[in-house]
């Protein structure tokens, strides 16, 4: 198949990656940030995901990762397509159900509420549960060894160390709230961990 279904779908996916956030991440900033954990760390790790967001559009745009290219089958292509879509799905859930608690990074805003309904009933972080649903979804439809799996890596990563600041955060900032809700949720995959 030609590898421009791919790159169109990726393409696609990209742009409303974009759109669903555009408008929660400038709400957002309106709320002043009254506790901020965001270490060295959260600042490498963040900066890599930005850059590895970009790593399939320049695929798209350039020939500089074509070495890397394999070639594309109906296969992965249908299941990235439904893990794209899944992924786009929860992240506009989970958006709309965090409201402007949300942050790039580790903070707390002015009036921040913990909230633990909607998608939050049964998950911690399905914002990255989306993220990482989606990474694999790019990782299936993008025929290229390095721009297919790059922002799965970075995202992989950036969580891996998040996690347990985040939560720690949170359990600093809601004390016995936090503590009841992580005991009766889980973290990334519902029902299992
Ligand atoms: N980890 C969550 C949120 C990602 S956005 C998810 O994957 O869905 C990161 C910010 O969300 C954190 O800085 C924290 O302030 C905030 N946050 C995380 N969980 C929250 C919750 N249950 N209620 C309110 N804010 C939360």
């Amino acid at each position: 198949m030609s590898p421009w279904f791919g790159k169109g779908i990726i393409l696609a996916s990209s742009i409303v990656m974009v759109i669903i956030r555009a408008p929660h991440g400038q709400r957002s900033r309106g709320v002043k940030v009254v506790r901020s954990s965001r270490g060295a760390l959260e600042i490498v790790l963040l900066t890599l995901a930005w850059l590895a967001f970009f790593v399939p559009l320049v695929w798209i745009a350039t020939p500089v990762f074509a070495f890397a290219d394999y070639s594309l089958r109906p296969v992965p292509l249908s299941a990235g397509v439904v893990c794209l879509a899944v992924g786009l799905w929860l992240f506009a859930r989970s958006h709309a159900d965090l409201g402007t608690n949300w942050s790039i990074t580790l903070e707390v805003r002015e009036k921040h509420q913990l909230v633990t309904q909607g998608i939050y009933r049964a998950l911690r972080h399905p914002m990255y549960s989306a993220l990482l649903l989606y990474s694999l979804g790019q990782a299936l439809v993008v025929s290229n060894w390095i721009a297919g799996p790059s922002y799965g890596v970075a995202m992989a990563l950036l969580f891996a160390f998040r996690l347990g600041p985040e939560e720690r955060m949170m359990l600093e900032a809601f004390g016995k709230d936090y503590e009841a809700y992580r005991g009766r949720t889980k973290r990334l995959v519902p029902g299992i961990w």
